[in-house]
């Protein structure tokens, strides 16, 4: 059998992550460096690489914040974060810029407005994600967790769950899961609160199931997935979960370097996908080697073509404007 390249689109950064990686590029040109961020501004270690040689300082934890001087500028990342950070930053007198992605903000929203309404939430999502700890930060007692497990620990985890204090139910869930092990969850939900009501649309993200749709589609005609990701990306690593689930062998790859290590005989046509936080270069390199070990040059699978753009927060636009800079 002849070799061959299939390469999955959309696949890569997203409107989200985007927004973000421009916003604190343009917030070192604007107010000069260093800016403080807080968290990893996305999952992916050579974008943060590459800002911080611009001056970007990047916290670990929310605990860093004590640490930046005061009057300095920190920037939230796309993830989002907890109402206590932002009081935090805000006692130190910090100057705050948001590049929390606009589709995270609206579970933020609905979590506090279901709240407000008397819902107790069930968010579906990886309690150690900092996104779950946002929004978790918004209503802790209005929220329990419910992790995405799956089969049996699903039904167990779902059954041990507290008594929720009310009947009115709603579920919201972390912008990045697996959209079906999402469903699943929902219906093992459901069958233990069968009142429980879901969000007004969809919380999973356009650009997560973008990616995941165009794995799907194309999974039976490959016999390996190099999903170009980081380990710690969450919509990365349920790439490599959704291919294997359609029937073909995936793996994640963080670089090109990684890709390299693996014989790759076995596998006549591969696929190629990459994480939303995944910069094209690094896709490109896999592409390049791949065409080198005689795969030839990739034949691109369209799911859908993505026209989403997020605005630049006002107040980072303002002063773009002031400093005579084109927005
Ligand atoms: Fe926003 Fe989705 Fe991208 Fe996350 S993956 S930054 S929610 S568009």
């Amino acid at each position: 059998m002849s070799k061959k390249v299939i390469l999955c689109r959309p696949n890569g950064f997203c409107a989200g992550v985007e927004r973000a990686v421009q916003i604190v590029d343009l917030a070192l040109d604007v107010y000069g460096a260093p800016v403080y961020v807080n968290h990893e501004i996305v999952h992916n270690h050579h974008v943060v690489d590459a800002l911080s040689a611009k001056g970007a300082v990047f916290l670990r934890d929310d605990g860093e914040v004590e640490t930046v001087p005061e009057g300095a500028l920190l920037i939230y990342s796309a993830h989002g974060v907890s109402p206590e950070l932002r009081r935090m930053a805000r006692d130190r007198k910090l100057r705050e810029l948001d590049a929390t992605c606009p589709l995270v903000t609206k579970v933020h929203m609905e979590a506090l407005r279901f709240a407000r309404q008397g819902y107790h939430i069930f968010l579906i999502g990886h309690a150690d994600h900092v996104e779950v700890i946002g929004v978790l930060g918004e209503t802790p007692e209005a929220i329990t967790i419910v992790e995405p497990h799956r089969g049996q620990a699903l039904e167990r985890h779902v059954a041990d769950l507290p008594e929720p204090p009310t009947d009115k139910l709603i579920y919201l869930t972390q912008t990045t899961l697996n959209v079906d092990d999402c469903l699943k969850v929902v219906a093992v939900l459901r069958r233990r609160f069968p009142s429980l009501a879901g969000p007004p649309s969809e919380d999973i993200c356009y650009a997560t199931s973008n990616r995941q749709n165009a794995v799907k589609e194309t999974a039976q005609r490959v016999d390996f997935f190099i999903v170009v990701g980081a380990i710690i990306s969450s919509n990365s690593k349920r790439l490599v979960e959704v291919a294997r689930e359609a029937g073909c062998a995936a793996a994640l790859f963080q670089n090109v370097d990684e890709v390299k290590r693996v014989d790759l005989a076995a596998y006549p046509r591969i696929g190629v996908t990459a994480g939303a936080s995944t910069p094209a270069s690094l896709v490109q390199a896999v592409l390049d080697h791949l065409a080198d070990q005689g795969y030839g040059q990739a034949e691109p699978y369209d799911h859908v073509r993505e026209d989403m753009h997020f605005n630049l927060p006002h107040q980072l636009r303002q002063d773009m404007l002031a400093q005579g800079m084109a927005v």
